[in-house]
């Protein structure tokens, strides 16, 4: 049997990282099974879903490099193919038409909610023989007794009484199909073997396995993934900072982190924290998700990320590092490569917008921190600065070596400290007290841009 999973969003913004760890689940179980993943985007509900909401979620998938084999499946592309298997149910007798009014509806909530019973359709068309009139909606017909009981591969076996269970509107008056109906038929025409989903749909299982038994159709496997916590332990929302996937891209953070960091959240292998997804796809199962719930925890997602900027290829990190410098309007073809911006800089930011931040002075103009200048460009430290700019100037190999070697011998002539040559410089070639290392600092700014400042430091004063 061919293993296949499907990541099912509805596309009513954008895509958090809930759902994105939903996503990745899916993704890797499919991986590991040399199965097949789908993507199928469930915009059923007109009023709610919307084209941007759409862009946003392919856009994370995308960024987040979860390739779907099929897909993305449209909802609302489908609803012939709902209202065939609707028709076919009202002929098997296996559905009916209810051409309850809303007031009748209405009435029976309030009896049933003053008895302190649960609300639910009684039934009442359920038997009618004859059609009413063009206003009905089509519900199925749930069995009234017996239980429906399946083995989730997380929580173990679960069981629901039909007596529980009311008899579920499977077309609304205007003929659009609901969503416990659509996601069963694609279940079943997609063939999805593993149906692994956020935990808030565990009531709406035993509605769709009724549905898919009616169709004499095998149900698929359930994992219902547990939800994502805040620190404070409620469920993760706005409330606690930033929950869309793409906002974590514009923080600075590598999709490699993000990702790393979502799937722990909620699965574990032993006691290991970082994983390649290499190693994800072989070691990942669903036995190994956890029941209860996580707290996210953004100390560990930033010190994630660190590990990714240090650790990963320069060459992936930079392509990152372009995206947020443009988003910074910083030219970067007016500098250094940012491969060697990623070198130089790894170690010093948490995040790639704090290293774009970091990384501006590099390119195009230098702007002076006037507390900076003024505290370490003083007129004592003219001749040191004269001596080092003539120095550089004369240099004709511009590596590292040669101009800390230019910086240390003006220190040694006009017996100062290292540092105390070496921060009026920075100060004078980047605009500000922070850098990498000085000589690394001026090999990356190349000789031109940093005898330009120099000059331009010293005519300042
Ligand atoms: N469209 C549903 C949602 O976004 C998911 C349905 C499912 O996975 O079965 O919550």
């Amino acid at each position: 049997m061919t293993v296949i999973t499907r990541f099912a969003p509805s596309p009513t913004g954008y895509l958090h990282v809930g759902g994105a760890r939903t996503a990745l689940y899916c993704w890797l179980y499919a991986q590991k099974t040399q199965g097949k993943f789908i993507l199928r985007i469930e915009d059923t509900d007109v009023e709610r879903s919307t084209p941007e909401s759409v862009q946003a979620i392919l856009d994370a998938m995308e960024w987040l490099d979860l390739h779907y084999d099929e897909g993305p499946y449209y909802q609302t592309k489908r609803f012939d193919r709902y209202r065939e298997v609707a028709e076919q149910l009202l002929k098997e007798g296996k559905a009916y038409r209810c051409y309850c009014s809303k007031e009748r509806l209405e009435n029976l909530r309030t009896e049933q909610t003053e008895k302190k019973e649960k609300p639910r359709y009684d039934g009442h068309c359920r038997d009618l023989k004859e059609p009413k009139s063009d206003a009905f909606v089509i519900r199925f017909k749930n069995p009234t007794d017996g239980v429906v009981e399946f083995d989730d591969l997380i929580r173990g076996k679960l069981v629901f009484s039909n007596k529980e269970l009311d008899d579920l509107i499977i077309a609304r008056s205007d003929g659009t199909p609901t969503y416990n109906f659509t996601v069963v038929v694609d279940d079943w025409d997609m063939k999805i073997t593993h149906v692994i989903r956020g935990d808030d749909h565990i009531n709406n299982t035993p509605r769709q396995i009724n549905i898919l038994r009616a169709l004499h159709a095998t149900p698929p496997l359930y994992a219902h993934v547990s939800m994502i916590l805040g620190a404070d332990g409620k469920r993760l929302s706005k409330r606690h900072g930033a929950v869309s996937v793409m906002q974590y891209r514009e923080d600075g953070f590598l999709p490699e982190a993000l990702l790393n960091y979502l799937v722990r959240l909620g699965w574990s292998y032993g006691d290991q924290e970082i994983f390649s997804r290499a190693e994800l796809i072989k070691l990942f199962d669903i036995k190994g998700i956890n029941k209860a719930p996580a707290a996210f925890n953004l100390e560990k997602l930033l010190w994630l990320n660190q590990h990714y900027i240090k650790t990963s290829d320069p060459e992936r990190v930079a392509k990152e590092l372009a995206w947020h410098m443009q988003r910074l309007n910083i030219d970067v073809t007016d500098g250094p490569s940012l491969v060697e911006i990623v070198k130089a800089q790894a170690e010093r930011a948490k995040t790639l917008a704090e290293m774009a931040e970091k990384s501006r002075y590099f390119y195009g103009e230098v702007h002076y921190n006037e507390e900076a200048f003024k505290k370490h460009i003083a007129a004592d430290i003219i001749p040191a600065l004269r001596a080092i700019e003539e120095g550089l100037e004369k240099l004709s190999d511009w590596s590292k070596e040669a101009v800390h070697q230019v910086i240390a011998d003006t220190a040694e002539k006009l017996d100062l400290k290292m540092g105390k040559v070496a921060q009026p410089l920075r100060v004078a070639v980047t605009g500000d007290i922070v850098s990498p290392p000085i000589d690394i600092t001026l090999v990356l700014l190349g000789k031109e841009k940093t005898l330009a400042r120099l000059t331009t430091a010293l005519t300042m004063l």
